[in-house]
């Protein structure tokens, strides 16, 4: 297991450097940050690359983000990712945020050059290659309820399906008030002939029982950007009894590997896949924006299967 590392040690980075011998020049700020297995997934592409940087996670609270991004750039780091629950932060760090980040309000990616920080959001991309790759299907054939829509995984997500021009967008979150500027926003992507209308096409709702069945059977891909799983004792996002065998059930969250939602979508006969995929997706998508190579998906995949215990 790779070390943490927290703001006390970029504050003295040249003597950790000194001591440790250490190569890291790219890594993942959270908090908490201990359960991320993206070191685990970039070490093994720059291993086989034959490249010397190495990537750690860096446990930093929100009152230290915006110093611990400046000392990685004096220390001439390369880039970073951004997560829970920095990615809304991220943006006001960067000098330049690209369109995606900013219509989803998030950046999971930051890069150094020598006079400005790049911010990024490879979440949405992600997501879509991975489905790809899940249940060989393009987003743009398919009904998407994303449910947390109102996060920031949901919003890149929801961007992503809105640019993509999915069929249908359904989205819902705990705070449905969070989800009128982005109605807003995804509505010109939604004139479609396929559908009556743009209201059809494109829906917020509250994530409760009576609003979710009234837009389930309407479907077909259901995706959870909450983070209800990531503890084995969450319940499921949604009741068991809305599931349907038609359904393809994608949660975003990848460890547990086999959270409630997934179990109960199983069950009912549904196609699912955790967020392992969108894992490795957003972190190839990364590691292009820092090299400018697009590293191997499967050597990534491979990286970090064990630990997910599937
Ligand atoms: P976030 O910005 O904190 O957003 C959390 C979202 O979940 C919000 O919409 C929030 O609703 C909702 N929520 C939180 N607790 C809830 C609860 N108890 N019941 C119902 N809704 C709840 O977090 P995030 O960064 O988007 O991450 C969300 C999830 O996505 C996490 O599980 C994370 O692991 C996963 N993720 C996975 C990947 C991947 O590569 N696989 C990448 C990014 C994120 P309110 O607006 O009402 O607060």
């Amino acid at each position: 297991m790779e070390n943490t590392y927290t703001i006390s040690d970029l504050r003295n980075w040249s003597k950790v450097k000194q001591e440790t011998e250490t190569k890291i020049t790219l890594g993942v700020i959270g908090n908490p940050v201990s359960h991320s297995l993206s070191p685990q997934m970039h070490n093994a592409a720059l291993q086989e690359l034959n490249l010397p940087q190495r990537y750690a996670r860096f446990e930093i609270g929100e009152a230290d983000f915006t110093d611990a991004v400046d000392l990685m750039k004096q220390h001439q780091f390369i880039g970073i990712n951004v997560t829970i629950p920095h990615k809304e932060l991220a943006l006001s760090s960067a000098s330049e945020v690209s369109s995606t980040a900013r219509n989803a309000n998030s950046v999971n990616t930051l890069l150094f050059e020598s006079n400005k920080i790049l911010g990024y959001s490879t979440d949405g991309a992600g997501f879509v290659n991975a489905i790809r790759q899940e249940f060989s299907m393009d987003i743009r054939d398919l009904r998407v309820l994303v449910l947390g829509a109102g996060g920031g995984a949901g919003r890149a997500i929801a961007v992503q399906c809105a640019l993509e021009r999915c069929e249908r967008l359904v989205l819902a979150n705990r705070s449905p008030e969070k989800l009128e500027a982005l109605q807003l926003q995804l509505k010109e992507h939604f004139h479609s002939d396929k559908l009556a209308g743009p209201s059809d096409a494109l829906r917020t709702i509250p994530l409760e029982e009576k609003a979710i069945e009234n837009e389930i059977s309407n479907v077909d891909l259901i995706v959870n950007a909450t983070p209800l799983g990531m503890k084995r004792t969450d319940p499921s996002p949604l009741p068991r009894a809305l599931l349907s065998a038609y359904h393809l059930v994608y949660d975003t969250v990848y460890s547990p590997g086999k959270t409630q939602l997934l179990e109960d979508a199983a069950a009912a006969g549904a196609r699912t896949a955790n967020g392992l995929s969108m894992l490795v997706h957003q972190g190839v998508l990364s590691f292009e924006l820092w090299f400018g190579i697009l590293p191997n998906a499967i050597t990534m995949q491979q990286a970090i299967t064990p630990a997910t215990g599937i």
